[in-house]
């Protein structure tokens, strides 16, 4: 049983000389087997929440705290964040050219665990969560990222999740831009890892994800914080009036999604 606990979390992006307070008091906590949906207009600051849980470099951390069964996340450098059992499922998946997915994973894997998976086993493991995700063996051997497509990179993002088997999966819009089919098979890989024990915590924009993933809590984000929380049918009410409902609008144009 894991529990990732986010309290009173105040966070600003840092670009050179400027400070912009982007956070403003986010309070959360998420266990094992529980799935969590975040979501609220573009430039809520949905994705400053997973970057700061993550521990990328842009966000400065002013105020409150963040644990992982206690042990403070925010004193961790990212890789013993990800040792710790977070993953970041990125809205924007990076490409890292002249790097393999297959060495890329199993990189990762052995970076977590410490070695490397004995190479036999692991191809296996791979190209069975692979088929579950039905992705062509072949892009094992491809780049990462380089010339996907979106729905292809949200795959991927997904069988680094199945394979690497985190406590607690940042999941930041994979669900965006992905045709039927390839909405199915992510939600089906999300919901194998959560019975299997993963606390998620699912940001989306979109209601469409979660008849797929059914979640225990939905939370509305709304200028750097949570507004409101409740069950699954919050976000039926969502689908019917928007965020209109809880008095909010999306951010002025210039905001970033
Ligand atoms: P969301 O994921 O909810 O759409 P983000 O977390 O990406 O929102 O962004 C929250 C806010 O932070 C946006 O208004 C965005 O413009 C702003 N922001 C992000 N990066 C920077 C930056 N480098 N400098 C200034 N503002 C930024
Ligand atoms: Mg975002």
């Amino acid at each position: 049983m894991t529990t990732l606990d986010i309290r009173g979390l105040h966070a600003a992006v840092v670009d050179d000389e400027t400070v912009t307070p982007i956070l403003k008091g986010v309070d959360l906590t998420v266990r094992s087997g529980e799935i969590h949906a975040v979501m609220g207009p573009n430039g809520s600051g949905k994705s400053t929440l997973a970057s700061c849980i993550a521990g990328h470099p842009k966000y400065r951390i002013t105020g409150g705290s963040v644990t992982l069964d206690g042990q403070d996340l925010l004193a961790m450098p990212v890789n013993e964040r990800a040792r710790a059992g977070i993953f970041l499922a990125m809205q924007y998946p990076v490409e890292i050219p002249g790097v393999s997915a297959a060495n890329f994973l199993r990189s990762a894997a052995g970076a977590l665990r410490g070695d490397p998976p004995r190479l036999r086993a692991w191809v296996k493991e791979v190209n069975q969560a692979m088929a579950l995700l039905e992705m062509d063996p072949a892009f094992s051997q491809r780049n990462v990222n380089e010339g996907w497509s979106g729905g292809e990179k949200k795959r991927h993002e997904i069988l680094q999740m199945e394979v690497l088997k985190p406590k607690i999966a940042l999941l930041d819009e994979t669900d965006s831009g992905l045709d039927v089919d390839a909405l199915r098979v992510v939600s089906q890989g999300v919901n194998r890892s959560v019975q299997a024990g993963l606390g998620a915590l699912l940001i989306t924009h979109y209601t469409r994800i979660l008849r797929y993933v059914r979640p225990d809590f939905v939370h509305v984000f709304y200028q750097g914080r949570i507004v409101e929380s409740g069950d699954a049918t919050l976000a039926d009410t969502l689908e019917g009036d928007g965020y209109a409902r809880f008095g909010l609008r999306d951010e002025p144009a210039g905001g970033r999604s």
